[in-house]
């Protein structure tokens, strides 16, 4: 409205008043009208200004006409003007303000509403309202996308349409609790059917809104997805299983279907199988599979298809519904397990990194076992060569005790394992030890590194005696140290008796030797001598036999040379003689002419044929008076006498002395034949009585001899039952000493005496 028109209005109607000259009180309605308009539709200070204007053109006629009746009804009216423009003025203002407060909470409902509806599409929880009966009055996207549809479509799906079959009447119980009243909120962990076949784990929180009367109400539904937290949980139990079946599996060939089994199980994969290396490494073949149905007998190579492309890159790879990964060793694809689904999946970053892990341990798991079938195979191979090996074999600990000893040497032996390692061993380990300790080498315990063999002698259970050659050996523990020592024992008995035998052999093959080349020197000194000897002899007849040819000599003379003639021919005589004496004796064809002799009667004859020859040499006798009689040769005995006797004048300066002793010694009479002359060196002591020996040092050498009176002596006493033996020192002389054996009644008498 414009702000002149109610003015005009006011002037119009008084116009009009004027014009019809009326009184005020008829206009009044119409200004009335006015002010209440303007009271109605302007603000306050223009309602009032119209109403004052309005109050003056009622106030006019009756001023003007003087009217004083009418002056007061009209001043009245003027005044209801005016207050009715003042009461219509604050009563809009009041309504006005009314209206728009209501607007302001209008609008922040709308904000609010605006602002939760934000809320409720933002989070990445699935939220929605349904009726009691389970039919959605709301749904956000979240949830929508939850179910895998779009939001219309999911608002047509009832809320216990949202779990599988199998999970479906679990929750009707659930909503029939929150329906009823007895439960205000309701949760549970299932999984969400999908329109494609696949399911979402999710856990489900279902509250009851109370409504505005009782019964009424409606279910908020949260929805939260779990997938995550599950697929984490299934790898770490997948991962855990599989080290489990690991852990308990015998071996590969065992363990490898429940391997498969475990990772379709956890990962909910729907076969697997595992393809292995051909032996000629050029492809691999379907070995192991989880399940009947995916048992396969091809063949693939490598970079084909799949599996050959893991084979080659040595890394998971993935194809719409089936995944593979390798099995490595140290690095090289052994083998491929490969994953199979129904339906199209991919494998998210934590499952990859999983199954790569897994391949690895896997690749581990068939080394070890490998390596542990290679070390029983071994272990077994060793325990037969230790069964069945013909050497005996001993496991000793580092401090000597036996642990183990095997069949050959208990039968070697002869003992059981009991008393071989209470008796048998210690004895042997003993018997190491001396053979050790002989031949510088260290005792058992303390030096068994040198691998070096010692041969013993041991007595076996049945109590005969074997030559065993012992080979320690240390076995040492992981640090070095000697855990226990390996001692091979073997019977080599034959070995060393032959071996004995042989030195035997060659002993006396060398002695022969030593003897042949004795007797060849000796014949050659004896050719020497004795032809020497003779050539004197005869150089000394011929020399005289032709000085007496020749004549011309004085009787004396003549007497003299055939005397040393004589002579010569007797030294050749006697040479003779003594040579075949000799041999009749060593070949056993002397005869012994046995009688009754008195020894003390030998001596003196002995005495009486030398004292011509000796005049340089004083004799003294020292005879035992009460020596009996002895049964032998007489002039043999005579004859060995004299040999010694000739010997000590023979070998004894001017003015030696030559003592004769007898006397009894136990059942022997004891002769002795002392001297004070050249003695004999030390070293030819024990060879004197050798044939033709001689000493050929110091003044010995220049006096003539053959070296074969000392053997015939020997032989002669020998063939008595007696023996010889000379004590001497050189430049103090020499004591000859022999026994003869005293007749028996005689001996029995002497020591019926002596007793
Ligand atoms: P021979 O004819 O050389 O005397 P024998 O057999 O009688 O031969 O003696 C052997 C050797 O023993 C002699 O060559 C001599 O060297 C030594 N012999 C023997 N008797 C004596 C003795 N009484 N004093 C020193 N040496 C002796």
């Amino acid at each position: 409205m414009r702000r002149g028109t109610p003015f005009a209005a006011l002037a119009a109607i008084f116009a009009v008043q004027a014009l019809a000259d009326a009184q005020s009180v008829v206009a009044f309605p119409l200004y009335l009208a006015v002010v209440l308009v303007v009271a109605l539709q302007q603000n306050r200070a223009e309602s009032i200004a119209v109403a004052a204007v309005a109050a003056m053109a009622v106030l006019v006629r009756p001023i003007a006409t003087g009217d004083a009746s009418e002056v007061a009804p009209a001043v009245l009216l003027a005044g209801v003007l005016v207050a009715v423009a003042i009461t219509m003025t604050e009563l809009t203002r009041h309504m006005r303000n009314a209206a728009s407060a209501e607007q302001r909470r209008l609008d922040g409902l709308v904000a609010s509403e605006r602002r939760l509806r934000a809320t409720l599409e933002s989070v990445d929880v699935g939220l929605g309202l349904a009726e009691l009966d389970g039919s959605w009055i709301q749904v956000n996207d979240r949830l929508a996308a939850m179910l895998g549809r779009g939001r219309d479509a999911a608002l047509q799906v009832t809320l216990s349409e949202l779990a599988r079959e199998t999970e479906r009447s679990d929750l009707e119980d659930g909503l029939n609790l929150l329906r009823s009243g007895d439960v205000l909120r309701w949760s549970a962990e299932l999984d969400l059917a999908r329109p494609n076949g696949g399911k979402l784990p999710v856990d489900l929180l279902v509250a009851r809104l109370p409504g505005a009367a009782a019964g009424d109400g409606c279910l908020l539904v949260q929805v939260v997805d779990i997938s995550a937290r599950k697929r984490s949980d299934a790898l770490r139990d997948c991962a855990a299983a599989m080290r489990q079946v690991i852990l308990a599996a015998g071996g590969v060939e065992a363990a490898m279907p429940q391997l498969l089994a475990a990772l379709c199980g956890y990962l909910d994969w729907d076969a697997a199988r595992q393809w292995t290396l051909e032996p000629d490494r050029q492809a691999m073949r379907a070995r192991c599979a989880s399940n009947p149905n995916a048992v396969s007998t091809a063949t693939v190579r490598s970079g084909a298809g799949l599996v050959g492309r893991v084979w080659q890159s040595g890394v998971l790879a993935a194809e719409e519904e089936s995944v593979a990964f390798p099995i490595l060793d140290s690095g090289e694809v052994i083998g491929v397990i490969e994953l199979i689904s129904d339906r199209a999946r991919t494998p998210a970053d934590d499952e990859v990194t999983m199954l790569a892990n897994a391949g690895v341990e896997i690749g581990q798991f068939i080394r070890r076992s490998e390596t542990t079938q290679a070390l029983r195979r071994s272990e077994a191979d060793h325990r037969a060569i230790y069964e069945r090996s013909p050497i005996g074999i001993a496991r000793i600990s580092s401090d000597g005790e036996m642990l183990e000893a095997n069949p050959a040497l208990l039968h070697m032996l002869d003992h059981d394992e009991a008393r071989m390692r209470a008796s048998a061993w210690p004895d042997l380990l003993r018997a190491y030890d001396q053979a050790a300790a002989r031949s510088h080498k260290p005792s058992f315990l303390a030096g068994v590194s040198d691998g070096g063999s010692i041969q013993v002698r041991a007595a076996t259970g049945a109590g005969t005696w074997l030559w065993l050659q012992l080979t320690a050996t240390p076995i040492p523990d992981q640090s070095g140290r000697p855990e226990h020592v390996l001692v091979l024992v073997e019977d080599v008995t034959a070995v060393r008796e032959t071996s004995d035998r042989l030195a035997e052999a060659l002993e006396s093959q060398r002695d022969a030797n030593a003897n042949l080349e004795k007797l060849d020197r000796t014949k050659s000194e004896f050719l020497s001598i004795v032809s020497h000897e003779f050539r004197t002899a005869l150089t000394g007849i011929q020399g005289f036999s032709e000085l007496i040819r020749d004549g011309g000599l004085e009787a004396d003379e003549v007497r003299a040379y055939g005397g040393y003639i004589f002579n010569d021919a007797d030294r050749v005589n006697r040479l003779i003689g003594d040579m075949l004496d000799l041999d009749r004796m060593e070949s056993g064809r002397m005869a012994m002419r046995t009688s009754d002799v008195d020894i003390n009667d030998v001596l003196a004859e002995a005495v009486s044929r030398a004292v011509p020859s000796a005049a340089s040499v004083e004799f003294k006798s020292d005879f035992d008076p009460r020596l009996p009689i002895v049964a032998g040769d007489r002039d043999r005995l005579i004859q060995v006498v004299s040999n010694l006797v000739n010997n000590a004048v023979k070998y004894s300066p001017e003015g030696g002395m030559v003592t004769m002793s007898s006397r009894v010694d136990g059942r022997y009479a004891l002769v002795s034949v002392t001297d004070t002359g050249i003695g004999i060196p030390a070293e030819e002591i024990g060879h004197v009585f050798e044939r033709f020996r001689r000493v050929r040092s110091g003044a010995a050498q220049s006096i003539p001899g053959t070296g074969l009176g000392l053997t015939i002596v020997k032989q002669i006493v020998e063939m008595h039952g007696g023996k010889i033996w000379v004590e001497s020192a050189v430049g103090h002389g020499s004591s000859f000493h022999f026994t003869i054996p005293l007749a028996p009644e005689d001996a029995n008498a002497m020591q019926l005496r002596h007793g």
